[in-house]
């Protein structure tokens, strides 16, 4: 059979291919994605589960799709992409009843292009919930609202949606924050710890726990790992209820299928149980793709959606310099301090916990409609401390727990049987390595029942009488998924402040461009990192345009 022939080819076919594959096919380009599963999407996957009815979203869950360049370049809730925007946000309920709720303060008012707007009612609402608990600390947060509103919002989009420049062309847009004495960034604060950070900018420890906690669920960062300026204003727009905690209907799946559409309809073309075998090079140059099946693709441009590791074995080592190979390879190796990274940072126990009825929280029905609720003992030691993290390494669980619980069927009713309930509950666990298959099986059961028991806590309704299933994904479930996954964590890399930016996933190759000509990484391990909605996909389509001198370049007119 001769040789199949496009313009374009991609490596894997998970959230980012889905993504930069509209682009490149609507510049003009035939493109066509291969993926090894046997459905698209990669993090961005769904499955029926716990029970058949039940739609859970087994890799990603909180998304903010809607805020991505995609969303409106490609018109994608024409093709069925509908993002509902709940009032309220983020809460945390404390064992003794008190909480904390927040609204959410920049509003979409324009769910066509997800145009947001500041609202100051939402703002107060926030600032008096947080009033309850320390009015030192609402004060701050009064002041990191206005900063938002004047300057971090605006710089923090920037950041995500452009690259990360060429080295020694400056600060990038939030760094610029840095040298603007107007902006309220505080260069010493952003540059400490997690830990640090949390207890020099709040007093109390309701919402010094709060600030650390709300850091795993984003990025997984241990109290001991520096944040740097892009992680800790998206910290702070969590916790203070910044934008929307949008719910996608028929959970994130629905994203991929959206992006499908909107290719197809473009003339491109994917193809699912294709694995990508290696890619083609010849004198330096990337020429196309082979399959497992022997099968070979020629193309002008290959793109990848892999980890970086998997990136650079595509083409081999012959085609890698030393230095790039030997990092790669020493992310495959287990690090041997806990204060160590690489891929050490997200791993998840998590998943749908279907019920008879909904739970009721007798502290405040309305707790039962936000849509990201945490809870547990206001308890910064715990954090601080390291016991959090060092139990959760020896013993795949920690003693304490800090459920995150996203009811989404309040608002989603696809996602469960007429009648029933179902919600994702969050908790974190250590990289999968450090527990056998059947250590990890056996932890899934065991994770079921105490999520229940300290649910019950907060909503006493939330009984085994209550209780129909659960499915509860572990990170030997995510390995078997997703190659580009090798802990079983959600980020095809960690995020702290030194794996960001010009230093993601190394300096050398921060530009999307790989070693070899042709070559361009446009997966969650380039910058601006993991998570369903990030830039690396769009930035990356941003260098190849201009390489290849191509003409639909919708950032000139929006100016990012
Ligand atoms: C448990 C879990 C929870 C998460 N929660 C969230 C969340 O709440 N919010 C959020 O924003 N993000 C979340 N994420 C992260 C998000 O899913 C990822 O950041 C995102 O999917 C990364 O997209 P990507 O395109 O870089 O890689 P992926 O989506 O992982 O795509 C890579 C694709 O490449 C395929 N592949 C690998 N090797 C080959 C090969 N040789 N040939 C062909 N195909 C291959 C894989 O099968 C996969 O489909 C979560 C992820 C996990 C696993």
């Amino acid at each position: 059979m001769p040789d199949k022939k496009y313009d374009a080819v991609i490596v894997g076919g998970g959230h980012h291919a889905t993504i930069i594959a509209c682009y490149l096919q609507r510049a003009g380009l035939k493109t066509a994605m291969f993926e090894r599963w046997h459905e698209m999407g990669g993090g961005a996957c769904g499955e029926e589960l716990p029970l058949p009815g039940f739609i859970q979203n087994v890799c990603a869950h909180f998304t903010r799709f809607y805020t991505n360049p995609a969303y409106s370049d490609f018109n994608l809730r024409d093709y069925g992409l509908v993002y509902l925007f709940p009032e309220n946000n983020e809460a945390w309920i404390y064992p003794d009843g008190n909480y904390i709720m927040g609204k959410t303060i920049f509003p979409v008012v324009d769910p066509l292009t997800g145009r947001s707007e500041f609202s100051q009612a939402a703002a107060d609402y926030t600032i008096k919930e947080i009033a309850k608990i320390n009015q030192d600390d609402a004060n701050t947060v009064e002041q990191i609202i206005q900063n938002f509103k004047n300057k971090w919002k605006k710089a923090f989009g920037l950041y995500r949606y452009t690259g990360p420049g060429e080295w020694g062309n400056g600060p990038d847009p939030l760094e610029a924050l840095f040298d603007d004495p107007k902006s309220g960034l505080d260069r010493d604060l952003c540059m400490g710890t997690v830990g640090e950070i949390a207890t020099r900018m709040f007093k109390s420890p309701e919402m010094q726990t709060f600030y650390m906690r709300a850091m795993q669920t984003s990025n997984g960062l241990m109290p001991c790992d520096r944040p740097g300026p892009y992680w800790h204003v998206h910290a702070l727009g969590l916790i203070l209820s910044m934008d929307a905690a949008a719910i996608v209907t028929g959970g994130t799946h629905s994203i991929t299928h959206a992006l499908l559409r909107a290719f197809q309809q473009y003339g491109g073309e994917f193809f699912v149980l294709n694995e990508v075998k290696k890619v083609l090079v010849d004198n330096n140059k990337a020429y196309g793709i082979e399959l497992k099946n022997g099968d070979r693709v020629l193309a002008d441009i290959v793109v990848s959606d892999l980890s970086v590791e998997l990136t650079l074995e595509a083409v081999g080592k012959e085609w890698t310099p030393d230095e790039l190979w030997e990092k790669a390879q020493k992310l495959k190796v287990k690090p041997p301090t806990l204060e160590d990274t690489g891929y050490e940072r997200t791993q998840l126990m998590w998943g749908n916990i279907a019920l008879m009825e909904a739970p009721v929280y007798p502290m405040n029905p309305e707790l039962g409609m936000v849509p990201r609720l945490y809870f547990g003992k206001a308890d910064p030691d715990y954090f601080l401390s390291g016991r959090y993290q060092k139990e959760r390494w020896e013993k795949g669980i920690a003693d304490q727990l800090y459920l995150l619980v996203a009811p989404d069927v309040q608002w989603d009713k696809t996602r469960a049987p007429a009648g029933r309930f179902a919600a994702l509950v969050e908790e974190f666990t250590c990289p999968w390595r450090n527990f056998s298959e059947r250590e990890w099986l056996r932890m899934k059961r065991e994770i079921e029942t105490r999520m229940v028991k300290e649910w019950a806590k907060y909503a006493p309704n939330v009984t085994m009488d209550n209780f129909i299933s659960a499915w509860i994904a572990t990170p030997d479930d995510v390995v078997n998924r997703n190659l580009c996954m090798p802990q079983g964590g959600w980020g095809a890399l960690d995020a702290n402040y030194e794996c960001l930016g010009r230093m993601r996933p190394f300096p050398e190759i921060s530009g999307y461009r790989m070693p070899v000509k042709n070559y361009y990484l446009c997966s969650s391990a380039a910058h601006s990192a993991h998570g369903i909605g990030r830039g690396s996909s769009y930035n990356c389509y941003k260098v190849i345009a201009q390489d290849l001198g191509l003409k639909y370049r919708p950032w000139e007119e929006r100016g990012w």
